[in-house]
């Protein structure tokens, strides 16, 4: 990507932002666009809501959602030269809250923090058994929280334009290729996807590795290396994992050459600086290109087919209070779905039981997933301080095999208490093979996720790593930061799957059943990963539109 247009898309987005726009872009105003760039102004650039809705509402090529799959889908299809609009139920990220800072601190939770919620959220929910309660204003802030029923999972989700990358630790992790063989449908060309795919987002991604001299002396990953050295004592090599923060960054942060962001307890409601999210890149590149628009603070509540072809798309347009400015109508030639596994599988299901689209087949809905995330936390001898600094942003992790044999993947990641706490935390991803369904509830509307505690054979397998890691090292399991619990079985970071490859749709993402439908987001990914999603996803939608450019359009 030509790097000008690039830095004109990353100063579009800040622009818009700062000036309270929540749409961006110019969708068939790419003429208005290209004499922006040559005059080196904005402004014609930056569409207002008005006029965006004046000029597109019939649109070739709509992407619901921000995130990885939306992101790749709108900057490919805007290469291949088909306008985009992109519809984001989040706030584009940009305007300085009253500390002057876009994105509020993990220690000081304000109205920036929780998505229409008056609780922040954590996974950690005590300290010393003290219950955390920490209340925050109700807005449209970046992370939402989707609790399915009685507390049997809590799934934390992005909101904003960039999707999760705005709220995640930037972690890319290219899964293996074992895995992917046991999960992913036949015909689907795993060496393709790991030798050309998924190099080509990394790179798109920033993907880059922390310099082991800093690692090995930086006070901020101390925490990292008493991990590392317990690990060890169990046998586990702890590795190196490519990471979307830029550590050169980092490495002046702890300098104090730079402000300070995963070093200054940056992270879980957004980093200030340092992450090279997807507002910097795949949507930079694609605002660049002159061919897409994002509205923000904009839902889809309703798909149909349209008489005329296509789709019709019922939208809500809000404010950051949550009040409706508006409810319209968009129609669309081709429409790309990519609210992640949450947001998708929502929209399908909905459409399918109310009949707005009556031939999505029984697949859609099936195989979600929480990724099998268990988190637990060791409590090392005092001997062996883990750091009241730590860095937000994780850099290492390790795999393993579990009891049977199967695969085991963790992250070392902090626990940002701001005190020293001797505890290490890990974040473990299992081969649990137990999926989740979503039904329709029609009294209410609401789609449910079902899920009941299927966790126990991940549970099973993080208890089989760490006991020997307790045994091994001396450490021990710290129940007093999960309310009395050793494994938290109930939160997931990384959902995936409800719309299956290869089911609910073909092995490209076209939904079966309707044509010019497409999924393109983590509700592909049939179930456990042994990974972080984000890099899968990307990589999945990279894949799926190259395909579809090549037969569709
Ligand atoms: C706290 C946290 C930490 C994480 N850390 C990592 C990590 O280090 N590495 C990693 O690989 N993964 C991580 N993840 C997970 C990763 O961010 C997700 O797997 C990834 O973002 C999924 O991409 P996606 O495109 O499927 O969906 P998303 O990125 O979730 O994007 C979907 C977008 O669609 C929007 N949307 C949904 N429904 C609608 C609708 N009806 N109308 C309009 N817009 C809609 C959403 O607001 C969202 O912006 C983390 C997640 C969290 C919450």
């Amino acid at each position: 990507m030509n790097p000008t247009r690039r830095q004109f898309g990353q100063q579009v987005l800040s622009t818009a932002a700062g000036l309270g726009l929540h749409t961006v872009g110019a969708t068939g105003a790419s003429a208005a666009v290209g004499r922006s760039l040559v005059a080196g102004g904005l402004a014609a650039a930056v569409a207002t809501s008005a006029e965006a809705a004046a000029t597109t509402q019939r649109v070739r090529a709509l992407v619901v959602g921000t995130g990885y799959g939306g992101a790749v889908t709108a900057l490919r299809l805007a290469q291949h030269g088909v306008p985009v609009t992109m519809l984001e139920m989040g706030q584009l990220w940009n305007k300085p809250g009253a500390d002057g800072k876009v994105f509020c601190n993990s220690l000081k939770a304000d109205e920036r923090a929780m998505w229409f919620s008056t609780q922040a959220a954590a996974v950690i929910t005590s300290f010393f058994n003290i219950p955390i309660n920490i209340k925050v204003p109700y807005s449209a802030g970046v992370l939402d929280v989707i609790r399915a029923p009685h507390g049997a999972m809590d799934v934390y989700c992005g909101r904003g334009v960039g999707g999760g990358s705005l709220v995640n630790m930037a972690i890319l992790i290219t899964p293996q290729r074992e895995v992917l063989r046991e999960l992913m449908p036949v015909g689907f060309d795993v060496d393709d996807f790991l030798r050309r795919i998924c190099p080509k987002a990394l790179t798109q991604l920033n993907a880059n590795f922390i310099r082991p001299a800093y690692f090995e002396s930086s006070a901020y990953h101390r925490y990292a290396r008493v991990n590392r050295a317990a690990l060890a004592r169990a046998g586990h090599t702890t590795d190196f994992l490519a990471c979307g923060y830029d550590f050169n960054y980092m490495e002046q942060e702890e300098a104090g050459a730079v402000p300070k962001s995963a070093l200054g307890m940056e992270g879980g409601y957004g980093n200030n600086f340092g992450k090279k999210d997807l507002t910097k890149n795949y949507l930079a590149d694609a605002i660049g290109t002159g061919l897409v628009s994002i509205r923000a603070l904009s839902a889809v509540k309703r798909i149909e087919e349209s008489p005329e072809g296509g789709y019709l798309v019922t939208v809500d347009e809000i404010n950051v209070s949550g009040v409706l400015l508006r409810r319209y109508v968009l129609a669309c030639d081709n429409l790309f779905l990519a609210g992640g596994s949450m947001g998708t599988s929502e929209m399908l299901v909905r459409a399918r039981e109310t009949g707005t689209l009556p031939r999505l087949n029984a697949a859609v809905g099936t195989q979600w997933s929480a990724n099998s995330d268990i988190f637990v936390v060791r409590g090392n001898p005092v001997w062996h301080p883990t750091g009241a600094k730590q860095s937000l942003v994780p850099a290492t992790g390790f795999r393993a095999r579990d009891q049977d044999g199967r695969h085991v993947f963790s992250m070392n990641i902090p626990l940002p208490m701001g005190v020293e706490s001797w505890a290490n935390m890990n974040i473990v991803m299992t081969q649990n093979p137990e999926t989740g369904t979503f039904r329709h509830d029609a009294a209410s509307g609401r789609v449910v996720l079902n899920w009941k505690d299927q966790n126990a054979p991940a549970v099973r397998s993080t208890k089989f790593i760490f006991d020997r890691v307790n045994q091994a090292a001396g450490t021990h399991y710290r129940t007093d930061l999960f309310s009395g619990k050793t494994f938290a079985d109930s939160t997931t970071y990384h959902p995936v799957g409800g719309c299956p490859l290869g089911k609910a749709t073909d092995l490209f993402g076209r939904v079966h059943g309707h044509e010019r439908l497409y999924v393109m987001d983590g509700a592909l990914i049939p179930g456990a990963l042994v990974a972080n999603p984000a890099l899968t996803v990307a990589a999945l939608a990279e894949r799926n539109i190259e395909h579809i450019l090549q037969r569709d359009f």
